[in-house]
């Protein structure tokens, strides 16, 4: 059982390595498979001991091993928060498809969340990955293609309908990306899933402002929260929901 969990948590970690290539790339319309991952500095060619996920970071204590460059430790935090993230589908799915689809759907939110911090864009080619993979997990996992489509009825409609009243306070890619999700989520869990978001974003938003991080003028990425809230949507919406109700109850 251990065992498993770890090989899960090694796997994400894994993919996480590959997701930082993409969240370095991509907005750069570059190649994610050319050229081979060098270093930023040096230019030297990363070997395979060099991209251990999280170990290399921790053994090369955070330098490149060739020019003694400091590395950021967002990649190494990455890598560890995908394989947290990967681990944790164990405890709600079994082995097998639903929990390869589950992880391809973290994998993408990983990529847009960070990708929307550094740049305040949401990708259309990750989106349009996920639309076909989104109804292939609806077909095995609710009873009907509707579930799906209201979901993303529900999320997109009502993430447009804040696009147009706040004339720019909310992108275009956020109104995608919430359609995108709540077609995998299904109604109820895309529901969830959009409060969530606005309520992390309110309490983290206005904790910036407060501690003055940010002004009022910085832009604050939605992405983000719409990814973290529609993960843990996807794995505990029915707790959440549960959790709700019994509050009146
Ligand atoms: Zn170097």
């Amino acid at each position: 059982m251990y065992l498993l969990f770890f090989a899960y948590f090694v796997i994400g970690a894994v993919i996480g390595s590959f997701l930082n290539v993409c969240i370095y790339r991509l907005p750069a319309g570059k190649s994610i498979v050319t050229p081979p991952s060098a270093c930023g500095s040096c230019g030297h060619r990363l070997g395979a001991l060099d991209m251990i996920p999280v170990f290399s970071y921790i053994f090369l204590r955070g330098r490149c091993r060739y020019c003694g460059a400091p590395y950021s430790c967002r990649y190494a935090i990455i890598e560890f928060l995908t394989g947290l993230l990967f681990m944790s589908c164990g405890l709600y799915y079994f082995p097998g498809l639903n929990m390869v689809l589950a992880w391809i759907f973290i994998a993408c939110l990983v990529v847009e969340a960070f990708i929307d911090l550094d740049h305040q864009i949401i990708l259309d080619e990750i989106l349009l990955l996920m639309v076909p993979l989104g109804l292939v997990y609806a077909y095995f996992n609710y009873p009907s293609l509707k579930e799906s489509l209201y979901g993303a009825l529900f999320a997109g409609g009502l993430m447009l309908i804040i696009f147009l009243v706040s004339r720019g306070g909310m992108g275009a890619g956020d109104v995608k990306l919430a359609c995108v999700l709540g077609l995998w989520l299904g109604l109820k869990a895309a529901i969830v899933c959009i409060f969530l978001a606005f309520i992390l974003g309110g309490i983290i938003g206005v904790g910036l402002l407060v501690t003055k991080l940010k002004t009022r003028k910085d832009p604050i990425p939605f992405g983000p929260f719409l990814c973290f809230s529609a993960y843990i949507s996807l794995l505990f919406s029915p707790y959440l929901i549960y959790f709700y109700w019994s509050l009146f109850a």
